[in-house]
């Protein structure tokens, strides 16, 4: 290998995915090799993929495709990875096939191709590694794999079971973010409240002190790193609930992404949901009582089979009641492999269309009244991009990519700093700020 071998990668799908990436990136450069967006200039293209909904795994497939044509030397990882003989049969020649987080495999199946002649360049590599996100905000996965078996969900047959990384890792990868500049770690896994099932919430030593592997230690422990901490993919385990205090001690956002995916127990069921027998109504209430300005976010499904009239009327009644304010929703997929698949009652995708148009119209009037509500206030907003006369940036209720926006007028600010400003108006998802 020359100091010239360069590596064209993409990466494709969900936060999880782009964390595999970055450790891929990561200990690549740390071995001598450089990366390059063009095809043309790369020794060989390492392809991401994502393999969760039919229109992910098309763009895969597509994109390992467009890899081949360009290039011709392609490795494939990701979720998609965990089908070799679809991938194989769409593109019998790409060198390698490997699954999700098996970074392993990914470095060396490049070795073969294109041997590390050099030891380790070790200096090459910034302390936290390479990072897709912007220098202001990263992802921290804190664990891996998942433990249930949503029926409408292949993640467990592609990632396995759930498996925590121990606290004193998170921390120090924390840590290390937070000297390198970053401002807003994103806490991200399949199930976040379920951190530390798997070893029994097994202490390390972290500091001067034993944290054990409890998602409420953890996030105390962030919360003295000074940053915004953001919890995705909560589920509302009774547990959750002690995450309130931490909230009001500001250790962690104000913030709680819970994927309730839909509101009737029939359908929740069915789609054998975690949490699904609690009472989320009430949950909610009682966390808005505590913090009256929570940001709930949350996904939904519609469309699942069996899902009636009068299942989706409920959701929207349901909705009108909790008044969460950001949502994300989906029209059911079947993914094959997926075991909903199977269930009866198949939703006609104009019915699908139509409950979807209606519950993101119902959203569009809630998320718009909930924005009003903050106009006058004070709120911390982080900026992420700089123009000539005016800076995007977020308040802590807003996620980078999935959420709304804070717009300013430009004066002395730069991108990551936290700004003190007064919301002066709002619309359906953003707001403006002074
Ligand atoms: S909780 Fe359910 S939807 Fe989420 S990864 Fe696990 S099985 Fe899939």
């Amino acid at each position: 290998m020359t100091q010239n071998t360069r590596i064209g990668f993409i990466s494709l799908g969900c936060p999880k995915a782009l964390v595999d990436s970055e450790q891929i990136l990561t200990r690549l450069q740390s071995e001598g090799y450089t990366t390059t967006a063009k095809y043309s200039e790369a020794d060989l293209v390492v392809v991401n993929t994502c393999g969760f909904l039919d229109s992910a795994r098309k763009e895969s497939l597509e994109a390992i495709g467009e890899a081949m044509t360009k290039n011709g030397q392609v490795i494939v990882t990701g979720c998609l990875g965990a089908e070799a003989e679809l991938i194989r049969h769409a593109h019998p020649d790409v060198i390698a096939i490997t699954g999700p987080n098996q970074h392993e495999n990914v470095v060396a199946a490049i070795h073969d191709v294109l041997p590390p002649k050099h030891d380790p360049f070790l200096d090459l590599v910034p302390a936290q590694g390479i990072k897709l996100t912007p220098r202001h905000y990263a992802y921290l996965k804190i664990s891996e794999g998942c433990n249930h078996r949503c029926s409408f969900c292949i993640i467990p047959q592609l990632r396995g079971s759930l498996v925590s990384r121990p606290v004193s890792d998170v921390l120090s990868e924390a840590e290390t973010l937070v000297n390198a500049g970053v401002q807003e770690l994103l806490i991200i896994s399949q199930d976040t409240s379920a951190y530390g099932v798997d070893t029994r919430y097994a202490p390390s030593q972290w500091k001067e002190r034993e944290i054990p592997a409890r998602l409420e230690d953890l996030c105390m422990a962030l919360g003295e790193l000074g940053v915004w901490i953001r919890l995705h993919y909560v589920y509302p385990y009774p547990h959750v609930d002690n995450l309130i205090p931490l909230i009001q001690e500001e250790k962690i956002l104000p913030y709680l992404d819970v994927p309730f995916q839909h509101a009737s127990q029939k359908i929740l069921k069915s789609m054998k949901r975690p949490a699904a027998e609690a009472k989320t109504l009430d949950r909610i209430y009682n966390w808005r009582k505590q913090i009256p300005d929570l940001t709930i976010r949350s996904t939904f499904i519609v469309g699942f089979p069996g899902e009636t009239e009068e299942d989706f009327d409920y959701l929207l009644e349901w909705l009108n009641e909790a008044q969460l304010d950001r949502i994300g929703c989906f029209k059911y997929e079947a993914v094959s492999g997926a075991t909903a698949n199977q269930l009866p009652g198949a939703v006609p995708e104009e019915i699908k269309t139509e409950r979807w148009h209606k519950l993101m119209a119902l959203q569009k009037e809630i998320s718009e009244k909930r924005l009003q509500e903050k106009v006058g206030q004070k709120i911390q907003v982080i900026v992420d991009e700089v123009n000539q006369d005016h800076i995007i940036g977020r308040s802590k209720g807003d996620a980078p990519e999935i959420d709304g926006n804070v717009f300013l007028p430009n004066t002395k600010f730069k991108i990551g700093d936290i700004v003190n400003a007064q919301v002066i108006s709002s619309d359906s998802y953003d707001l403006w700020a002074e």
